[in-house]
């Protein structure tokens, strides 16, 4: 447990902060959060300080990436709590920007990157995606790390994040962790909280979508057809409300017809008012 564990609030202080963290040839880790830390990004802080000489975690509810109607306002805070778990985890430093300081007035600067902003959460989360890029470059900019760890649950943001270091030179390795499941398969989520009653049960009809698909791939079946077909079964068998399945490269996330290479299964439903997304590596 560290007590010396920094909290941090401006991009200013974060700036002088990791330059005396930061040491030669020994990598900085970054793990962007909203806050509300489950096993999830647990896994993402543990990976991190296991490999780097001192890892920052950020935690901030991005109002940028929230569209009119969605949950900025209900998203769980836990800020206290978060707090603790860092400082066990050994986090070096906690970086917790105040929304009103990272958009100041006349804010105007957006980085977007449409060929996988577009497809799959895109037309469902208008304007989500550059919301996410751009805070991360800004989150970027304060913590000047070598890595930064991003989790596969959500796929579409990670390999967005890393285009855009690629594209833009950051020199941040991005860093893909697994994603962390319950026993029973649920992805876990800080939405997860909002599954009410039987929801929690329905919701299981992702991640049983998921693992029906490889099940089929595995026995032969190669047509991302038949894949999608098997695995919204399991999603109309609960009426979820399904948004999308889909089989897609796993770097351009364009849709393919037949899974030759290793490719990823995406899906979005809601389950209640709750959104969901996962998604799964699929092999021939
Ligand atoms: P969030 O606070 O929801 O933005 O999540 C912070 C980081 O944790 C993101 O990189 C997520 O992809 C990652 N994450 C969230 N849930 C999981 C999970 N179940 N398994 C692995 N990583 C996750």
């Amino acid at each position: 447990m560290d007590l010396a564990m920094d909290v941090i609030d401006s991009p200013a202080r974060m700036r002088e902060l990791t330059d005396t963290l930061r040491q030669p040839a020994s990598p900085l880790g970054l793990v962007p959060t909203m806050g509300a830390l489950h096993e999830g990004p647990l896994s993402l802080i543990r990976r991190s300080v296991s490999e780097c000489a001192a890892t920052v975690v950020s935690i901030f509810i991005n109002p940028a990436q929230f569209g009119p109607g969605e949950d900025l306002e209900s998203y769980p805070r836990t800020f206290h709590k978060d707090l603790e778990i860092c400082r066990q985890e050994g986090v070096a430093a906690v970086y917790a920007p105040v929304a009103g300081e990272m958009y100041a007035n006349g804010f105007d600067t957006w980085v977007e990157v449409p060929s996988l902003a577009s497809g799959l959460c895109g037309p469902y989360r208008p304007g989500h995606f550059r919301g996410v890029a751009t805070v991360v470059v800004k989150l970027f900019s304060a913590c000047r790390p070598d890595r930064a760890y991003f989790g596969e649950k959500d796929y579409q943001q990670l390999v967005l994040i890393r285009r855009m270091a690629g594209d833009l030179d950051m020199g941040v390795e991005i860093v893909a962790c697994p994603t962390v499941r319950d026993a029973d398969g649920l992805a876990m989520s800080s939405r997860n909280v909002n599954l009410r009653g039987e929801e929690r049960e329905r919701s299981l009809s992702l991640s049983r979508g998921l693992f029906r698909a490889r099940r089929l791939l595995a026995g032969g079946e190669g047509s991302a057809a038949a894949l999608i077909q098997a695995a919204r079964e399991e999603l109309d068998k609960v009426r979820a409300e399904v948004d999308y399945v889909e089989v897609v490269d796993a770097e351009t996330l364009a849709p393919l017809e037949t899974v030759e290479a290793p490719c990823r299964m995406m899906m979005a439903a809601k389950i209640g008012s709750t959104h969901l997304i996962d998604n799964i590596l699929l092999e021939p």
